[in-house]
């Protein structure tokens, strides 16, 4: 894989990276999994944009369905109205705190949305590829699903039966529907997925994917008739389509699908989409299917994150605990929110959160390694050489080492964030680097240094702070797209901008390792606190 993306070969339209979040379902407010995900996409396009690449970032908000209409009933609201009241007051609000830099925000309620929606069904209707048949079995009104009887769990009667991930108890649903032939799917889906072994991630989700799809695939009821909060169906307007089916077609009708062809053969097939380990069938099975069905090109990769746990609890949608994002950006901050996930639970896996392990790991890793190490470096510009930085005249083998540790740093970082959706891997990599500057400062001792006022001493004290000032640019630029705010202020404290480099948003990463690229001269001030000490765990 390249670890950087070439598109000299590219004709008028350059493919964007484009990658996408789930759609989240608005029955209620967002939670530490949804921030987790689109956190993770924000710092992808973030890092792709840091390439210069054109990247599109698309979220937004799954609004249909029988749940969200007997949630808006039980709230005395219709349905419309209670999802405008989540997405306004809840949903974008969040994304505005945390920073996310979406390039759009899909409603599925949106015409734009249901317009095309119909469209493509039709199309798929008119191709043979929907028939109409009754179907009756268990439902989960949580999954908005059909369940199979091996599927669910004893409930407390006899004849009760629960829905697995819900422990819920399933309802019995009988209907006339509408059926796409996914069954007709498998053998493709097979082959595609051999030829292209990375198209679901990691290899335990593709596993399970495989496995699913090895046995008989069942034909897809896509209609409902026995409540209309969705999108009719062109032909038979007693029946909307299934959740799912309108939900996942956002990915195509965002990008321009059926109403902008020149932006979708820009956009389409996105890199990218996110996605919870709960939804990978709809993503790794059905919709490629449905794509298929329609001829149009299959997204390039499907990745799955895992649960996020409190004390082993699942921070699901179906099972909510408590604590809200804003409830750890209040006491934490929003930079070190967004570092901590990525950092602390190998994107993928299931990991588990407490707040001594956040607190832990900002203190180390944020406050002292990083903060301390920045903000010493600015203090002794500032105190031997009145905040002008020098320039580094008496280099040798211990500057060598930390321009090797940088250039192997953003190798690193650039393929495990980049490529390989790795965070915690990328962070890491990120983070000896900070290390290893601070073995340097320890070693090379700039404080007892300063007390040689010879020639040779002063020109030593100024290679060994220069080093320290261009270690941290490097780090500021690597920084930017997990932490935007604090990356910000230590370009500012650098002077970077002032001294020529550009705006930190114009740095890329293949000029991140560009050694000696802080201009000498530039006024080094000691800016804010970049994480300052925590204020003791506030009592709920
Ligand atoms: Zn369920």
């Amino acid at each position: 894989m390249a670890a950087t993306a070439d598109h000299s070969t590219t004709g008028a339209t350059a493919p964007a990276y484009y990658v996408s979040t789930p759609i989240y379902y608005v029955n209620d407010r967002p939670h530490l999994g949804h921030a987790y995900t689109t956190v993770a996409g924000d710092v992808l396009t973030r890092w792709h944009r840091q390439r210069g690449e054109k990247v599109w970032y698309l979220t937004g908000t799954d609004e249909h369905g029988q749940k969200i209409m007997r949630t808006a009933e039980a709230n005395g609201v219709s349905p419309q109205q209670w999802c405008d009241k989540l997405v306004e007051e809840a949903w974008k609000p969040l994304w505005e705190h945390l920073e996310i830099a979406n390039d759009d925000f899909i409603r599925t309620t949106e015409e734009r949305h249901t317009a095309r929606v119909q469209e493509f069904v039709q199309d798929l209707f008119d191709k043979g590829e929907i028939y109409k048949g009754g179907y009756s079995g268990p439902y989960c009104v949580g999954c908005e699903e059909f369940k199979l009887p091996a599927e669910l769990l004893d409930g407390a009667t006899a004849d009760e039966k629960l829905c697995a991930v819900h422990k819920r108890p399933v309802e019995w649903l009988e209907e006339e529907n509408y059926f796409f032939r996914l069954s007709a799917y498998g053998p493709r889906l097979l082959e595609f997925y051999a030829a292209n072994p990375d198209f679901i991630q990691p290899a335990s989700a593709r596993n399970e994917v495989l496995r699913f799809v090895e046995q008989d695939l069942k034909d897809l009821s896509i209609s409902r008739s026995t409540f209309d909060w969705g999108v009719p169906l062109p032909w038979d307007e007693k029946h909307v389509l299934y959740v799912w089916v309108d939900a996942l077609q956002n990915y195509i009708t965002a990008a321009g699908y059926g109403s902008d062809p020149e932006r979708f053969a820009e956009l389409w097939p996105a890199s990218v989409h996110l996605v919870g380990k709960d939804i990978l069938r709809f993503h790794a099975v059905i919709w490629p299917a449905m794509l298929m069905a329609a001829g149009l090109p299959l997204p390039k990769r499907v990745v799955a994150n895992g649960w996020l746990m409190v004390g082993g609890e699942k921070m699901s949608k179906s099972n909510l605990t408590g604590i809200a994002p804003t409830d750890l950006t209040s006491h934490f901050g929003v930079d070190a929110y967004r570092y901590y996930f990525l950092r602390a639970i190998p994107f993928g896996t299931d990991g588990s959160f407490s707040w001594e392990d956040f607190t832990a790991r900002y203190t180390s890793e944020l406050a002292n390694d990083f903060g301390n190490l920045a903000s010493r470096v600015a203090a002794m510009v500032g105190k031997y050489f009145d905040g002008v930085l020098p320039a580094a005249t008496a280099a040798g083998d211990a500057e060598q080492a930390v321009a090797d540790g940088l250039t192997a740093a953003v190798a690193a970082a650039d393929l495990k964030i980049g490529e390989e959706l790795d965070f915690a891997g990328g962070l890491a990599a990120i983070f000896e680097f900070v290390k290893q500057v601070n073995g340097y400062l320890t070693t090379q001792e700039p404080w007892k240094v300063a007390k040689d006022e010879s020639e040779e001493g002063q020109a030593r004290l100024a290679t060994i702070l220069y080093t320290a000032a261009e270690a941290l640019r490097a780090t500021a630029v690597l920084l930017n797209p997990v932490m935007p705010s604090t990356a910000e202020k230590l370009w500012v404290s650098l002077g970077a901008e002032a001294a020529g480099l550009g705006a930190l948003g114009a740095q890329t990463v293949a000029t991140a390792a560009d050694w000696g690229r802080l201009p000498v001269g530039a006024t080094v001030t000691k800016g804010e606190i970049l994480f300052p000490r925590l204020e003791e765990k506030p009592t709920a």
